[in-house]
């Protein structure tokens, strides 16, 4: 069995959660395996050290992108930077907001997080409609960061998030 064969495997669906009508994908199943686990942050080490050598920071998105991030920040002997929802870090915080399907929603970092010219890779757990992560790449963009990628183990393809992420490249593991 291949690394990505085994991770697809301890990928679960679940029909009409959070509500009727979407088809969740399920990752939980990853972290409790330790060699799934294992294989999700070698495939992501692979990739950053074959196409994104000179990266500074991993950045991860709340709240399962801080599942994925540190761990392969260690690896590749990095540091790890927190995109928060609203109102959980402390002290000056720069924020973007974003619209969802019926409301929107706000992510932030501390005004210090990262520094201008730095170049950062994006991680999170799933890419949807792709708002999130655009979200994450405009606050990097305020900061004068340097967006190398996106990272994610699950990519939702019908949704298009790549395409709404543009000209940023999206590296996912396992496509739906
Ligand atoms: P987007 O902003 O529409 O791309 O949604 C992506 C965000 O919502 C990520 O932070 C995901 O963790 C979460 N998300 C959306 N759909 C799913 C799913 O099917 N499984 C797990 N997380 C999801």
């Amino acid at each position: 069995e291949s690394k990505l064969q085994l991770i697809q495997r301890h990928i679960r669906a679940f029909p009409d959660f959070p509500k009727k009508g979407i088809l969740f994908r399920d990752i939980c199943p990853i972290l409790k395996n330790p060699a799934s686990l294992t294989a999700v942050i070698d495939l992501l080490e692979e990739h950053v050290r074959k196409n994104h050598p000179r990266v500074d920071v991993i950045v991860g998105l709340d709240a399962r992108g801080f599942l994925f991030g540190p761990p392969l920040a260690l690896r590749l002997g990095l540091g790890f930077i927190l995109v928060r929802k609203k109102g959980k870090l402390p002290g000056a915080t720069v924020s973007v907001s974003y619209e969802l399907e019926y409301s929107k929603a706000e992510v932030e970092i501390q005004e210090d997080a990262v520094a201008a010219g730095q170049r950062v890779l994006i991680i999170d757990d799933l890419l949807a409609t792709g708002g999130t992560m655009l979200a994450a790449c405009e606050l990097m963009r305020k900061r004068q960061a340097e967006v190398l990628g996106c990272m994610v183990v699950v990519e939702l393809r019908d949704l298009n998030g790549a395409d709404r992420l543009k000209p940023h490249q999206v590296f996912s593991l396992v496509q739906y």
